[in-house]
C-alpha cells in the first residue's frame, strides 16, 4: 500500500534543458490528471504503466497552461517507490520548473521531504536499507572509487552477502531446534559438530566482512590527513599535486597561505581530506595572523588520522624535525622531498630519521611529480586491503553497518564457544539466533524508525 501523494522537483536545482518533478502515492496518477493534459483522446488516468504522453501542463482548476511536457506513468510495484507514480518533465527554468511543483502541489500532493522517496522504496521492499544508503552516497560520491563502491552496493553486492550469511545461519537454527523438538525423526538432524562446523563458516565470512570496512571507510568517510613540515619544504607543491588530480574539489581556499587549506581528493582508491597547514614555526613569531595559523595547524595534527611530514632534502635535518613523526597519528609518512637537487647525504639522513620512528619514507620531487605514485601507493597499502574488488564484493561502508556485522560475529563466535564447552546445543542456537537479528537489522525492516530516520534524513529532497 502506498502512502499519501508527495512531489518533488527529482533533477538537479538551477537551470537546466529538462527538470523533472516526481509525484508518488496511492492516488499520483490522479493527481498528475488535475495539471497534465495528454494530447490523444485517452484520459492520463487510463495510460498503461510505463508509457509516456506529451501534454500540456496547467494550474489546476482551471488556470493558465505554464508548460508543455512529457509525463511518464508508472503503476505499483513496479516503480522506483513501489507506489504509482507519475513523473512530468517540463523545460528547466528555475521559474517554470516552480510553477509545475506548484501546480502538483495545488492538485493536491504535498511537499516530499528530504529522502523520502527512497524511503518509501525501502518500506515498500523495493530495496534494502544498505541499498538505500547506497544510492545517497551514489549521489554525492567525490571520487571514482566512492562511485564504483556505492554503485555496487546499490545494486546489492552487500545485500546478496549479508541474505546469504542469514540464510545459512537461519538454516542451523531451525535443524537444532527440529532434532531437539523431534529427536526421533532424523529428516533435519544436525550433530553438535556439523552445528559448529556451520558456525564456523559462518563466522570467516562474517570476519571477511567487517574486515572489509576498513577499506570500505577509506573509500567513503576518507581519511583526515594532514601534510605539514618546515616554511618552504613543498608542502603546498604537494598539496596542489593531490588537488591537481582531476577529481578534486578544493573546497575552502583561504586568502593567505598562513592559513589552513582543505581539499577532498583522491589517492588512487582512498578518499582524503587533506589539509596543508602554514609552518610549525613556533619560535620569533611575533605576527598575529600567523601565531593563528600554527595552532590550527597544531589542532589538525592532534586530530589527523594521517600525517604526511615533508622535509626539504637540500637541507640537513635540524632540530624538531623528528618531533613531527613522534606524533601520535595512527599513520605517518615521510616525504623527503626536493630529491631532484638535494644530496645523497642528506636524503639518507631523512631516511635514517624515518627509520628511527619506525614511518614509511618516500623519496620525491614535488615539482616534478616523482615519487607521487609511490606516495599513493603507500597511502593505499595502509588504508586499504588491495585484494577487495570494489565492483563485485561485498564491502561495509558505514559505521552502522559495521556495528551489526560485527554483533553478529560475536554472537556466532558465543555459540562456537557454547558447543566447545559442551552446553545444549539451544543455547548455541540461542547464540545464533542474536546474529540474526544482528544481520535484519543491517539491512532488513527490523530497524528502529530512528536508524530509518537519521539514514533518510542525509537525502536531499526530490531523491
Ligand atoms: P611550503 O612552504 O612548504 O608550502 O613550500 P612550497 O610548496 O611553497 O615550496 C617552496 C619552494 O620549493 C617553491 O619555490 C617550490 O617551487 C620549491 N619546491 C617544492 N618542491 C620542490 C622539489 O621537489 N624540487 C625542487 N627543486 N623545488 C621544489
Amino acid at each position: 500500500m502506498g502512502g499519501d501523494v508527495i512531489a518533488a522537483v527529482s533533477t538537479p536545482r538551477g537551470r537546466g534543458g529538462v527538470a523533472m518533478i516526481r509525484i508518488s502515492g496511492d492516488g499520483a496518477i490522479e493527481c498528475a490528471s488535475r495539471m497534465f493534459v495528454p494530447a490523444g483522446s485517452t484520459p492520463l488516468t487510463a495510460t498503461r504503466h510505463a508509457t509516456a504522453r506529451y501534454g500540456r501542463i496547467i494550474m489546476p482548476h482551471g488556470g493558465e497552461v505554464i508548460d508543455d511536457g512529457v509525463c511518464v506513468i508508472y503503476r505499483a510495484p513496479h516503480s522506483f517507490t513501489g507506489e504509482d507514480t507519475s513523473e512530468i518533465t517540463c523545460h528547466g527554468g528555475v521559474l517554470v520548473t516552480a510553477r509545475v511543483l506548484e501546480a502538483a502541489f495545488a492538485a493536491g500532493a504535498r511537499p516530499a521531504e528530504a529522502g523520502e522517496f527512497t524511503r518509501r522504496a525501502f518500506l515498500s521492499g523495493k530495496i534494502t536499507l544498505s541499498q538505500a544508503e547506497a544510492t545517497g552516497r551514489l549521489i554525492e560520491a567525490k571520487t571514482d572509487s566512492q562511485l564504483k563502491l556505492s554503485s555496487s552496493t546499490a545494486r546489492g553486492a552487500l545485500s546478496a552477502e549479508v541474505s546469504d550469511i542469514y540464510s545459512s545461519l537461519r538454516s542451523l537454527v531451525a535443524r537444532t531446534y527440529v532434532t531437539i523438538d523431534y529427536p526421533e525423526e532424523d529428516l533435519a538432524d544436525i550433530t553438535p559438530d556439523e552445528l559448529r562446523a556451520g558456525a564456523v563458516a559462518a563466522a570467516e565470512r562474517l570476519r571477511r566482512l567487517c574486515a572489509s570496512y576498513k577499506t570500505g571507510r577509506a573509500v567513503t568517510d576518507g581519511v583526515e590527513t594532514v601534510i605539514c613540515g618546515r616554511p618552504n619544504a613543498g608542502k603546498s607543491t604537494l598539496f596542489n599535486l593531490f588537488a591537481g588530480e582531476g577529481s578534486a574539489i578544493v573546497t575552502d581556499i583561504a586568502g593567505t597561505t598562513r592559513d589552513t587549506l582543505r581539499a577532498d581528493v583522491a589517492a588512487g582508491r582512498v578518499l582524503l581530506h587533506l589539509y596543508d597547514t602554514a609552518g610549525l614555526r613556533d619560535d620569533g613569531v611575533d605576527d598575529p595572523i600567523e601565531r593563528i595559523g600554527v595552532s590550527r595547524a597544531r589542532e589538525k595534527i592532534s586530530t589527523a588520522e594521517l600525517i604526511i611530514a615533508v622535509y626539504d632534502a637540500t637541507e640537513k635535518p635540524g632540530d624538531g624535525d623528528s618531533e613531527l613523526l613522534n606524533v601520535s597519528a595512527p599513520a605517518k609518512i615521510a616525504v623527503i622531498n626536493k630529491a631532484d637537487v638535494a644530496s645523497d647525504e642528506n636524503i639518507s639522513a631523512y631516511k635514517a630519521l624515518a627509520k628511527a620512528a619506525d614511518t614509511p619514507a618516500i623519496v620525491m620531487s614535488a615539482s616534478k611529480g616523482d615519487g607521487f605514485d609511490e606516495l599513493v601507493a603507500e597511502i593505499e597499502r595502509i588504508f586499504t586491503d588491495t585484494e577487495i574488488d570494489l565492483t563485485s564484493d561485498a564491502v561495509l561502508a558505514t559505521a552502522r553497518q559495521f556495528h551489526e556485522a560485527k554483533g553478529a560475529l560475536d554472537r556466532v563466535m558465543g555459540a562456537i564457544a557454547a558447543i566447545d564447552n559442551g552446553l545444549p546445543t539451544d543455547i548455541a542456537a540461542g547464540e545464533l539466533e542474536g546474529a540474526l537479528a544482528h544481520l535484519a537489522s543491517l539491512d532488513g525492516r527490523e530497524v528502529t524508525e530512528e536508524i530509518v530516520n537519521e539514514i533518510f534524513s542525509k537525502f536531499c529532497v526530490g531523491k
